[in-house]
């Protein structure tokens, strides 16, 4: 059902992702005029406060986290909020919650933004206050699960109060603009597509890169480890996108079908197509950093890196490899694709060193897009052409100045209010991404394999290097 929500939900509203991201994320979009006028945002967490008090709460996560230039009339912001304390856990305040949401019950939009393992009690407890209707839509936050098995327990659970149309599944790299630009770039221009096969792209690479360590998130991370913590969810999105077949339009299924295609024509991992890696100490820009075992006051099996080399088995990408890695406390922080072509099949210029092209789409920290192609190198060539590759580049905040910079989550809950579901994940791409994901620790179990150490503030292990050069490729630094 289409509808714009009357009344946002907010569960999990004094955690730390409301106060660094959701509650920034809505109120800029009230500054530029973006939220529906009447809109109410109720916010809900066990700890009891009055209104006026997760104001204050609200009002102090903006001024730390919100460049002051983007909060509009701040006031009229907070005046928006409301609280009601409820422990999901007890199905005793419910009741109060659709008593706070009032008469937007038909027009409602929700938003899990806690620990999955309380989704399903969450569920469960709207479900019984009348609030999972044909009027309400439901957003959740990741990890959804730990793996398959637990993926499918939780979306059962959400599937039992909610049909799939009206579940919202953020992965937030879907709502940063580059990564919708990738779409653009694909499918807005007629130069590109026609070459996005294997004939002429040699290899494509995945890099999502870290310099922070474990920061306060020690037990979860140890317990997810890089592989379920990126590669599961942002890498293989990232994955999706660049390897889809054209959808036949920007609407939410058809897009999703495609995405989804490539996710099971992922090929299952052969035993040296992937390499682990845990960070020892060393100095990030630097800065002396300890390693991850003394953050972690013990020895752990937990990989901080993880490279892969994946196939897609399709037409399109057969014999093209995706080497994906990730880490933290590497070199530098970034987050691109890199779309490698092959050679031109011959070259007339005898003795010029030619350079295949290569498209790089800077995510994090910089929007950019570079297109590095040959060019003569101005002169007289009285030893013949000389070559060289120049970049062709696209810096979005130049190209498009005076638009913010904006946060991921604003798009997607503006999108989650508005019922638009482009940018959400379905049921079947997370249990697709689990299933590869599954398999790899599988494996790696049988294996036996531990992770590699490396140096804090470098590009991982050794081994991940070779992972590459071994086909004559080498990793974009
Ligand atoms: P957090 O700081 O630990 O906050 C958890 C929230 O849940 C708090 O508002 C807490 O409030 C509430 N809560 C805990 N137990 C509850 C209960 N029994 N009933 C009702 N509310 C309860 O966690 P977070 O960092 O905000 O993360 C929330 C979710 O987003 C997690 O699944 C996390 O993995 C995911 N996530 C977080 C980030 C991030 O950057 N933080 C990024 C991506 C994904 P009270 O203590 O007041 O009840």
């Amino acid at each position: 059902m289409s509808f714009t929500a009357d009344t946002l939900l907010l569960f999990g509203a004094t955690g730390d992702l409301a106060r660094r991201m959701l509650l920034p994320s809505l109120c800029a979009l009230d500054a530029d005029g973006l939220l529906p006028e009447k809109l109410r945002i109720v916010g809900t967490a066990r700890s009891p406060m009055s209104d006026s008090e997760y104001r204050n709460f609200a009002r102090a996560a903006l001024e730390k986290f919100l460049p002051a230039n983007r909060r509009g009339r701040m006031a009229d912001f907070l005046n928006r909020l409301h609280y009601q304390a409820n422990d999901v856990t007890t199905s005793e305040g419910f009741d109060a919650l659709a008593t706070a949401v009032g008469d937007s019950k038909d027009r409602l939009a929700i938003f899990l933004s806690t620990a999955p393992s309380l989704f399903e009690v969450s569920i469960e407890g709207l479900r019984q206050a009348g609030l999972a209707g044909q009027g309400v839509r439901i957003g959740l936050e990741k990890p959804l699960g730990i793996d398959l098995a637990s993926s499918r327990e939780i979306n059962d659970a959400v599937a039992a109060a909610f049909p799939e149309a009206r579940i919202f599944r953020i992965d937030h790299y879907l709502g940063k603009e580059t990564v919708q630009n990738l779409l653009a770039l694909r499918f807005a221009n007629s130069l590109f597509e026609p070459l996005w096969n294997a004939t002429h792209i040699d290899h494509v690479q995945i890099t999502v890169a870290e310099t922070v360590g474990l920061e306060d998130r020690v037990d979860f991370y140890d317990q997810t480890g890089a592989l379920r913590d990126m590669v599961q969810n942002h890498m293989l999105q990232l994955l999706s996108l660049v390897a889809m077949e054209p959808p036949s339009s920007f609407e939410a299924d058809p897009v999703r079908d495609e995405k989804v295609k490539v996710l099971r024509a992922l090929r299952p991992l052969a035993a040296n197509e992937s390499v682990t890696g845990q960070y020892r100490g060393g100095a990030v820009g630097g800065q002396i950093v300890p390693g991850y075992d003394e953050e972690l006051k013990r020895d752990s099996g937990t990989e901080t890196f993880v490279a892969l080399k994946a196939h897609l088995d399709n037409w399109r990408w057969q014999g093209v490899p995706f080497y994906l890695r990730t880490g933290k406390r590497m070199h530098e922080r970034v987050t691109e694709i890199v779309v490698q072509f092959r050679c031109v099949p011959h070259s007339i210029f005898k003795g010029a060193r030619m350079q295949p092209n290569r498209l790089v789409i800077g995510i994090q920290p910089e929007e950019n897009i570079s297109l590095s192609l040959m060019a003569k190198v101005p002169g007289l060539d009285r030893d013949g052409i000389a070559l060289r590759s120049v970049p062709l580049d696209i810096a979005m905040p130049d190209a498009f100045s005076g638009t913010h910079k904006r946060i991921a989550y604003e798009r997607l809950l503006l999108d989650l209010i508005e019922g638009k579901q482009t940018l959400f994940v379905r049921r079947d791409e997370v249990e697709a991404q689990w299933a590869w994901i599954d398999a790899i620790r599988e494996e790696w179990a049988r294996e036996g394999l531990q992770p590699k150490p490396y140096n804090a503030g470098s590009w991982g292990p050794s081994a991940a290097i070779a992972l590459a050069e071994r086909d004559g490729v080498s990793w974009h630094e």
